[in-house]
C-alpha cells in the first residue's frame, strides 16, 4: 500500500475523512495522488474534510462480491460527491429498516466515523444519510 493512501487510512482510523489539497493552488482532491490535477505542483497535503455530501449514485450488493467482503454481503456501496467537491466510493450503513430503500440518488449523506473491525485495514468510508 502506497504512503498516500496510508495517510487516508490512518485517517479514517481517527475518525477522519481526509482529502487531499495542494498547497500550492489549494486545488481539493480524491482519491489520492503524487501531483496536484490542477497545477501539477507535488507539494500536497491534507485536510479534514466536513463529512458533508450528495449520493451521486448507489448499489447494494447481494452477490459475487470481491474477495475479503464474502462475509459481508449483502451490502450497500455508494459514489459521494462531498461538499468540497470531490467524490469517492463508500459503504452506504443500512437505515433503521436494515437495508438501503431509503437512499435515493442526489440525497444528503454524512460521513459516519466508523471504529474499524478488527485486523480491518481497508480504506474504506462509511455514509449514512444525513
Ligand atoms: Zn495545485
Amino acid at each position: 500500500m502506497s504512503d498516500i493512501v496510508k495517510t487516508f487510512q490512518s485517517g479514517l482510523a481517527d475518525g477522519k475523512l481526509l482529502i487531499q489539497s495542494c498547497n500550492a493552488c489549494k486545488n481539493k482532491m480524491l482519491y489520492p495522488r503524487h501531483r496536484c490535477t490542477k497545477c501539477h505542483a507535488n507539494d500536497l497535503g491534507w485536510v479534514e474534510a466536513s463529512g458533508k455530501g450528495t449520493l451521486h449514485s448507489y448499489t447494494v450488493v447481494r452477490a459475487i462480491p470481491p474477495a475479503g467482503f464474502e462475509g459481508e454481503l449483502p451490502y450497500g456501496l455508494g459514489i459521494v460527491k462531498l461538499e468540497e467537491g470531490v467524490q469517492l466510493m463508500a459503504r452506504l450503513k443500512p437505515g433503521a429498516s436494515g437495508d438501503w430503500s431509503q437512499y435515493a440518488c442526489d440525497a444528503a449523506v454524512a460521513f459516519a466515523r466508523p471504529s474499524p473491525g478488527p485486523g480491518d485495514d481497508r480504506a474504506v468510508a462509511w455514509f449514512k444519510l444525513a
